[in-house]
């Protein structure tokens, strides 16, 4: 069947007890055993599992075409339980351009826990096998990267890592549908669920898939409900009713963002863009190859850098400021000043999550706000 068809269907049954359509919220915490002590109908206590969470994580396997996943109750908790399933003394190649949260994590938290990490611009392939170390376990993408939108050639990068027996992780959370990391080599696909599986800013989650379950895949599993880090069953309801409409959306959202895009290219007070559907964009032949249309996330930098960059996101009118992406309302955000000392974004840079607003309407905003 076709994505769209999968993202319609996956994780959804018409409930036989009452022929209900949409499916109910199981917001029990508890089961009833059988008179034998068993479970013989799945369910135990719900932070090992609950039948929204169940659905939740075989719709979303079927549709990156995996085999297993788990859900979290964040990207960020989804990120953790990836590395926690870790041992110290391994060692972590991580993408430069990371989610910020996902280095701050590795530097924070994991290095004082044992591990070993080193962070390469994964969008030049000879960087990684230079980073490579005989004890490199795992290998984190970004695809495209936050807030530069670099893009890594995942098929490359997959080879690669695969000498040392390295696991080959793709967050991607901002390419969603469009790309499909399992096909290019990826042992496990993270998705920050709030982002456009979510689609209406109104929910937290995430999830690591998996394309075999592996003994590795089974450590996250323990982690999940010997964590605890789980989601409501409300959030994984919430989180799988966004997965109906999200190969339309992404494909809505990447219209929206190349008009913008190409306007923003041509404006006299725009110094770069950074979106990998501009044939400008250094990897722009990469994407072109590992996606089905560029997405929905661009970046522009300001000619006069922090001041200038500030004073538009004061202006806009449309365009929502505020951090986070994937929703229908368009944001623009001021990076370097969220993420505080030690960021590298650039102080002009302003990172825009294009929504599902009109095309025009965005573009007579940010002209206006340019000025
Ligand atoms: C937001 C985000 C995360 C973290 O997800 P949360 O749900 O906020 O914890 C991880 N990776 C990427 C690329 C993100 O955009």
């Amino acid at each position: 069947m076709k994505i769209e068809t999968i993202a319609v269907h996956a994780g959804h049954a018409v409930d036989p007890a009452t022929g209900a359509v949409a499916s109910p919220i199981y917001l029990s915490t508890t089961f009833e055993r059988d008179i034998e002590g068993t479970y013989s109908r799945g369910f135990m206590y719900t932070r090992n599992d609950n039948p929204n969470r169940q659905a939740l994580e075989r719709g979303v396997s079927m549709l990156e075409g995996g085999e297993a996943a788990a859900a979290f109750a964040s990207g960020t908790g989804a990120t953790m339980s990836i590395l926690q399933a870790l041992s110290p003394g391994d060692h972590v190649l991580a993408h430069v351009d990371a989610y910020y949260g996902t280095s701050r994590l590795i530097h924070e938290i994991f290095l004082r826990w044992g591990l070993e990490a080193d962070f390469v611009d994964m969008s030049d392939p000879d960087a990684v096998r230079k980073a490579l170390r005989p004890n490199t376990k795992l290998a984190w993408a970004e695809t495209p990267s936050n807030p530069l939108l670099k893009i890594v050639d995942l098929a490359a990068v997959a080879e690669i890592v695969r000498g040392p027996g390295a696991i080959f992780v793709c967050d991607n959370t901002w390419a969603p549908v469009l790309q499909r990391p399992f096909d290019l080599g990826a042992d496990l696909v993270l998705h920050s669920t709030t982002k456009y599986f979510g689609g209406h800013c109104d929910v937290l989650g995430g999830i690591v898939v998996a394309k075999t379950e592996s003994e590795f895949f089974q450590r996250i599993r323990s982690i999940q409900y010997e964590g605890g880090a789980v989601p409501s069953p409300f959030d994984c309801w919430l989180i799988l009713r966004g997965m109906r409409t999200l190969p339309w959306r992404m494909r809505a959202h990447s219209e929206n963002a190349l008009k913008i895009a190409e306007f923003l290219a041509r404006h006299p007070k725009v110094k770069r863009v950074h979106y990998p559907g501009l044939e400008s964009h250094p990897r722009h032949k990469t994407a072109l190859k590992q996606m089905s249309a560029s997405g929905g996330m661009l970046s522009l930098e300001v000619k006069d850098g922090y001041d200038a960059a500030m004073q538009v996101a004061a202006k806009t009118k449309v365009f929502i400021r505020a951090t986070s992406l994937g929703g229908v309302e368009s944001l623009i955000e001021h990076r370097a000043s969220i993420e505080g000392p030690g960021t590298i974004s650039p102080q002009g840079l302003l990172r825009l999550s294009i929504g599902l607003e009109n095309a025009d309407d965005l573009i007579e905003d940010l002209d206006r706000a340019l000025g």
